[in-house]
């Protein structure tokens, strides 16, 4: 099984390491980014509930998974804490040999209350989505009447819960939240939580990206540089998505996902399962492999296994990349900030 692990490579080269785990297609939120009213509304037809993967199958396949490689788990969702009883499913995940960290990534609005028995099921890391901290402005992006506070008790249950460093993510959209980068580095500065910036996506064709909308992860480290000095800080794995910064006068660290400007498919390894069972190796793919289905007809562990790793084997994507290139995004934004002027 070792040898297998170490030699499970895509065609560019890449092992599978991460999986990211949908445990429901529901969200209270109605993000603009991510799950817009306009196409997310009354009449949307979310998963009925048996067409969702049962704990049970998630940990085989989450095993089966383990053996191919993958050591981190995280889950998401929608919003994954609508799944009931998912600190169970934490636990049963905590048990797979080969497994080294859990996290999760949450709009915050149940976690304040269950963050403690996460923690004690084997979460090991929690990412709060925050994209401002005026409430208009926050409001006016999740299009839930969900107030900041709330946000902030959730971050600060999960420090207590012991789920520390929190990282807190924050979508920067040109014209709509740039405003809030400044007073969100000020607020988390020495709060021991780590704030990622994260250039505005484009999510397929739900949510109407329009290059004009990025503000550059360079421009947004200039301009808290201005005012704090950061410097650079190594990456803590290879392929890790987030470039990261602290601050030199000990105010703690920042980072920023550059999937616009600064593409990292070379070093991508992670792939995604859908709350119904659907395999996708990049989290912008349009078309998955179903897993369900051979789970659910009696298929034996070794023809999945096989089945991921024909599928891992073959794999070429390199969404943000060949997106990057069409629009020629890299090359316009790489003169425009000095990386020699951060942190002056
Ligand atoms: S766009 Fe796809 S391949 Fe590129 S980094 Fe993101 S998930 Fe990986």
């Amino acid at each position: 099984m070792a040898t297998a692990e170490l030699t499970l490579a895509d065609t560019l080269a890449r092992p599978l390491r991460d999986l990211r785990i949908s445990v429901t297609d529901r969200c209270q939120f109605r993000c603009t980014y991510c799950m817009p009213r306009e196409v997310f509304g009354r009449d949307f037809a979310f998963l009925p509930r048996e067409q969702l993967l049962t704990f049970e199958e998630l940990t085989r396949l989450a095993r089966i998974f383990a053996s191919l490689g993958v050591r981190k788990l995280r889950l998401t969702g929608g919003e994954p804490l609508l799944r009931r009883d998912l600190d169970k499913l934490v636990a049963m995940l905590a048990c797979i040999d080969g497994i080294q960290d859990i996290a999760l990534t949450t709009n915050g609005a149940l976690l304040a209350n269950k963050a403690a028995a996460l923690a004690a099921a084997g979460l090991r890391r929690v990412t709060v989505s925050l994209d401002s901290l005026d409430d208009a402005v926050f409001m006016a992006l999740n299009y839930a009447k969900f107030p900041v506070a709330r946000v902030l008790e959730a971050v600060a249950a999960a420090a207590g819960a012991g789920l520390v460093p929190v990282k807190v993510n924050m979508v920067v959209r040109r014209g709509v939240n740039e405003q809030s980068i400044l007073p969100m580095a000020a607020h988390f500065r020495g709060s021991g939580h780590v704030l990622r910036f994260i250039e505005y996506m484009d999510v397929g064709t739900t949510n109407g990206w329009r290059l004009d909308d990025v503000v550059p992860a360079a421009d947004i480290i200039a301009m808290i540089g201005a005012h704090w000095p950061v410097e650079p800080v190594e990456p803590a794995y290879p392929g890790e998505v987030a470039s990261r910064y602290r601050y030199r006068d000990g105010g703690g660290e920042i980072g920023v996902i550059a999937s616009v400007t600064q593409p990292f498919c070379r070093g991508c390894t992670r792939a995604r399962l859908s709350a119904d069972g659907q395999l996708y190796t990049c989290l912008f793919a349009a078309t998955g492999h179903d897993l369900r289905e051979p789970l659910r007809a009696g298929a034996r562990d070794h023809d999945i296994r096989e089945q991921i790793s024909s599928i891992w084997t073959g794999r070429t994507d390199r969404y943000s990349e060949r997106r990057t290139r069409r629009t020629g995004r890299a090359r316009q934004v790489k003169p425009k900030v000095e990386m020699s002027r951060i942190g002056g």
